[in-house]
């Protein structure tokens, strides 16, 4: 890392002691900074890097629910609006055990530069709960729901903050907590929220966004080496929404997925995953991946181990960060891989970032290949501000340029910092840049 930026990475490492994830998120950017700061000595002045890691605002609330046995339950809401320079705060909502404040504030950090590579006008910001939907009925999830938008209302809006999805988050927790937004402030404010259901302002595309995103992005990369998805072999994680929608547009372009998982374990299905089979378990059933097996004959379920031990050319983490070490990275390469595209948010540790580049794999990271998602967010913002509504192919059409438009920005930013094919390096630099900038016409704020 460049010595000048050493000083400010142990500042923020100190000032936030314990969130470790946020921790990588920051010094993985920073180790791309180096020669911006050479070209531009502004920054530094500026302390634009002691101000973009030093979120504008951080809430933290309670948020009690009732169960259907009438139990009194307590968990912790939380929402970091990280960086404004380019638009409202946008971000998803995350609701699973593990969140804490160091998940909320990596994810919001990544948000930062993912949004400013979209080039569309929207901020950084991340939000979620330590709320375990899984097992939960209906009712109960409503009722968390309306009881997080409670407190989560005042803070949000069409021109200040706009939530969506993430892991825990689909459509239906969307439904419940814009009902509650509704109900508190009396206004249809469809530009508050995005992933909405299609018939109350929601954008076809939306749902499926990231994971087509992702497999675009990776179909970008692959083309550098006069390769496409025609015929590769393809290992998924996770089996939730951008999962599903990444083996969708993988298959579609001719590859074969052959498995996926979640957090029990894996599926291998060597005749390529039944999309239609798993999204009517996971989003329908809300099943597990043992009931896929249990009805797909040819296919078997591993419990415990993990997925990037099935042999792969391709590989697109969509389950969660920090999935996928540097001893999965050395056996995906031994056993033949071509291209890693992250669907998922720093599902990759750094050393298996490491493994990747020092054998010249093909590798997106997670802020630019699964920027489609927030990407049509932005697309859904637009319809709702025009109180339009766009086709599916007119909109998976602007999805599709968008995002071979940041693959482009990546890659062209990777060459001019003169690191050709590094888009670790390409995605660092090409949102920091544009971030900064705004920062600075902006004054000290
Ligand atoms: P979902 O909740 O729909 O699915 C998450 C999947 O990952 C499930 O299969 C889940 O398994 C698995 N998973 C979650 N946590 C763990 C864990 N600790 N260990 C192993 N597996 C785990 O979430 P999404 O598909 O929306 O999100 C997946 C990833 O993509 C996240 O990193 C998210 O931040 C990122 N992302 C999502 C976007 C979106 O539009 N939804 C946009 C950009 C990025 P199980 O069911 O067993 O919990």
């Amino acid at each position: 890392m460049d010595s000048r930026l050493e000083a400010v990475r142990d500042t923020v490492l100190a000032r936030n002691p314990g969130e470790k994830e946020f921790h990588q998120a920051v010094i993985e950017v920073f180790e791309s900074l180096g020669p911006v700061h050479d070209r531009h000595p502004e920054f530094l002045e500026g302390a634009v890097l002691e101000r973009l890691c030093e979120p504008e605002r951080q809430i933290i609330f309670r948020v009690p629910w009732t169960d259907d046995a009438g139990r009194v339950h307590v968990n912790r809401g939380f929402r970091v609006e990280f960086n404004s320079a380019l638009g409202p705060y946008k971000g998803g909502l995350r609701f699973h055990p593990s969140v804490y404040l160091g998940i909320v504030k990596f994810l919001g950090f990544e948000q930062i530069f993912k949004n400013a590579l979209t080039g569309m006008p929207i901020g950084g910001g991340k939000g979620g709960s330590d709320f375990d939907p899984r097992g939960r009925s209906d009712a109960e999830i409503m009722r968390f729901c309306q009881s997080f938008m409670t407190e989560l209302y005042r803070h949000i809006g069409e021109y200040t903050d706009v939530p969506a999805g993430d892991i825990g988050v689909g459509g239906r927790e969307i439904g419940y907590l814009f009902g509650q937004y509704k109900r508190i402030t009396n206004r249809y404010e469809s530009g508050v929220l995005t992933g909405k259901g299609i018939s109350w302002g929601g954008s076809l595309v939306r749902p499926e966004a990231t994971g087509y995103g992702t497999v675009i992005f990776a179909q970008e990369m692959l083309k550098t080496r006069g390769l496409s998805f025609d015929g590769q072999r393809v290992v998924v994680s996770g089996s939730g929404n951008v999962a599903i929608h990444a083996i969708a547009k993988a298959q579609s372009l001719g590859a074969t997925v052959v498995a996926c998982s979640d957090s029990a374990g894996y599926i291998v299905d060597e005749a390529g995953i039944d999309v239609a089979l798993l999204s009517q378990v996971k989003e329908v059933e809300r099943g597990r991946l043992t009931d896929y097996a249990a009805r797909r004959p040819g296919s078997n379920h591993v419990a415990g181990d993990s997925v990037w031990d099935v042999t792969g050319t391709v590989a697109l983490p969509c389950a969660t960060q920090n999935e996928l070490d540097g001893d999965a990275a050395a056996k995906l390469v031994s056993n033949g891989l071509i291209a890693v595209a992250e669907g998922a948010n720093m599902p990759s540790t750094r050393s298996a970032v490491s493994v990747f580049q020092e054998a010249g794999i093909l590798f997106g990271p997670g802020k630019a290949a699964n920027a489609g998602g927030v990407a049509t967010s932005a697309l859904e913002m637009q319809q709702n501000a025009s109180r339009d509504s766009w086709s599916f192919e007119h909109t998976e059409q602007r999805l599709t340029e968008i995002m071979v438009g940041i693959y482009d920005r990546c890659a062209a930013t990777a060459d001019e910092y003169g690191a050709p094919g590094n888009y670790v390096v390409g995605a660092n630099i090409g949102g920091f840049v544009k971030v900064a900038d705004a920062m600075l016409a902006q004054g000290l704020i």
